[in-house]
């Protein structure tokens, strides 16, 4: 569930916003995420998300879901699925259908044969490279195209002819006539239009020529009626352009859109570009878009972070211009944070250490009602059953303890986790000198109280080895070794190659014991395993018979540095 305390607060879009409502510059404000298809959204694309649809939400207005799609050699209908289900499953509706930008080529096309009937643009006939050469540089201003004065009529007529697909790929563009000399480089003439024999996902083969991203997008915000429209600070020298077009079409609404910029959230131990992303999967070092230790949405997901958690996370993350670099800790901790009273709690073990109880007495041993949540009896319990085997946690048990180890040694007594004090009178070895069984002796006078005479202080967590559910278990760690590993050079001064420090440990899969609890639970249920972390269901490999978690964080950020 939403509400208005979920996203970032006090920063300079919501004032700008406010004051737009308030002087009645806007009745209500309209806002869009605009994705290109050409790959499943991140974590960075999550702060945008909760960016534009939190404002809208929290200003009563609207916002839309844009696919960018000019650049057809990328860009699939996997992707478009895939980004719609995550931005729902965050918890977010946009206004009406979902748009796309190809939605407008046919309008996008007639402002551009306006551009050129008022000598606003034009067809050159430059190369890629010397269309580069004569852009001049950051303290050199460009030079004219030798096609830059062509006639209204001959642009219209080689246009025309352009798109009728006449001309090779990459042979004619068309630009905008704006200023080779300026300041800014994306004012250099920009290119709007390129051929492309592609087909386009939406349009087909309709299509032969594609207009340029810069050209695009206001345009399509101002066809939306956007009001503000929200990106990431490498387009801050990109407004002069997007306001240049916007002054030189007919409006398409009476809206006209604005454009505001934020700073890129970078993750640290993690990556957040799509086209890297792309790589770890098409090369296999994950099993996918959606593989757990992914900074996807879809792997976010499926490795049990909820979407209240990463609303968390993105409010927290903040909105301003400044870098926004931010530790996973960060991350796992509103994931923990959220996930500490909204999963419920059962044992698992997963390492597990044979206890044969050597007093058990059917006739005395009880099993005790355990709420499945220590503050939220509304989601019940169930009794955990004892039987003469248990498993504990093989690291619960220290034959030589470190200092101040609380739990079980020789001779020594614990708690089993809400049920009897418990003595190890004896340590088993196999023949390497493992300890492979502890035999042991439950105190029945301690059920529910205090034992008699001494204090103790240990709780471990336990299972009756009979009921026990065999688990498969998949631990996570983090995906990299380095904070910025797209960011670290070599000796010769060069970027090493960011697959350099992938975690080889990044995934264990192990079988492990759980309670009966833990057999026929749908998909993405979540749960604490109690001392041990938060773990869920997977979506695509848990049978309700045959159980599969994953971890989603460990209860404390226990994780080091190498
Ligand atoms: P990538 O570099 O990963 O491909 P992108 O910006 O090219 O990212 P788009 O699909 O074009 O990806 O982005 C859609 C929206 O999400 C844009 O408004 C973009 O500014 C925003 N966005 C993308 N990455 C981040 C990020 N790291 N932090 C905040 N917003 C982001
Ligand atoms: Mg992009």
């Amino acid at each position: 569930m939403l509400n208005k305390d979920q996203f970032a607060d006090n920063h300079f879009i919501r004032t700008i916003i406010e004051e737009d409502l308030k002087s009645g510059k806007h009745e209500a404000i309209q806002t869009r995420f605009p994705p290109e298809p050409n790959g499943y959204l991140h974590i960075g694309h999550a702060k945008s998300i909760c960016l534009n649809f939190g404002l809208a939400y929290i200003y009563d207005g609207l916002c839309n879901l844009r696919f960018d799609d000019t650049n057809p050699e990328k860009e699939n209908d996997e992707y478009v699925n895939a980004i719609k289900e995550d931005v729902e499953w965050l918890g977010f509706h946009w206004a009406g259908e979902p748009r796309f930008a190809s939605n407008y080529f046919d309008q996008l096309y007639d402002y551009a044969v306006g551009l050129i009937k008022d000598g606003k643009a034009y067809v050159d006939d430059l190369t890629p490279e010397q269309i580069r050469e004569y852009r001049g540089t950051l303290t050199e201003a460009g030079k004219n195209s030798p096609y830059r004065d062509r006639s209204v009529e001959e642009n219209l007529d080689l246009f025309t002819r352009m798109k009728n697909g006449e001309f090779p790929d990459g042979s004619k563009t068309l630009r905008l006539k704006i200023d080779m000399a300026s300041g800014n480089i994306n004012m250099r003439d920009p290119v709007i239009y390129r051929i492309r024999r592609v087909h386009h996902h939406n349009t087909g083969d309709k299509w032969c020529i594609y207009p340029m991203y810069d050209y695009t997008h206001c345009i399509s915000d101002a066809i939306e009626g956007i009001t503000h429209s929200l990106c990431t600070l490498e387009f801050e020298a990109h407004r002069p352009l997007y306001d240049w077009v916007l002054d030189n079409i007919p409006a398409p609404h009476a809206t006209r859109p604005r454009q505001y910029e934020f700073s890129r959230l970078e993750l640290l131990y993690s990556i957040t570009s799509k086209r890297k992303l792309n790589q770890l999967v098409a090369d296999g070092h994950v099993s996918g878009w959606d593989d757990p230790r992914m900074p996807t949405i879809s792997g976010m997901r499926r490795r049990g972070y909820t979407p209240e958690g990463l609303r968390l996370f993105a409010k927290r993350a903040g909105i301003s211009k400044s870098e926004n670099v931010i530790d996973m800790s960060v991350l796992e901790g509103a994931i923990r944070e959220e996930l500490e009273n909204s999963a419920p709690r059962m044992i698992a073990v997963l390492n597990p250490l044979k206890v044969t109880l050597t007093n058990f007495d059917p006739a005395q041993a009880q099993s005790r009602y355990a709420p499945y949540h220590p503050n939220h009896e509304e989601m019940g319990g169930r009794e955990l059953p004892i039987s003469p085997t248990l498993y504990i946690e093989a690291d619960d048990f220290a034959e030589n303890p470190p200092k101040g180890f609380k739990r079980l040694i020789p001779g020594g007594e614990v708690r089993l986790r809400h049920s009897y004090v418990m003595r190890c009178d004896e340590v088993v070895k196999d023949s390497d000198g493992h300890v492979v069984e502890l035999k042991c002796s439950l105190d029945y006078d301690t059920l529910g109280k205090n034992p008699e005479g001494r204090k103790v202080k240990g709780v471990i967590h336990w299972l009756s080895a009979e009921h026990a559910v065999p688990a498969t278990v998949r631990l996570y760690e983090r995906l990299f070794t380095e904070p910025r590993p797209d960011a670290v050079r070599g000796e010769d001064g060069e970027y090493l190659p960011f697959t350099d420090f992938l975690n080889p440990e990044s995934v264990k899969e192990i079988t492990a014991y759980a309670e009966p609890a833990a057999k026929n639970l749908p998909a993405e249920s979540r749960w604490q395993f109690e001392r041990l972390g938060y773990f869920v269901t997977d979506r695509k490999d848990h049978r309700p018979e045959q159980p599969v978690f994953n971890r989603t964080v460990t209860l404390k950020d226990s994780w080091q540095p190498k």
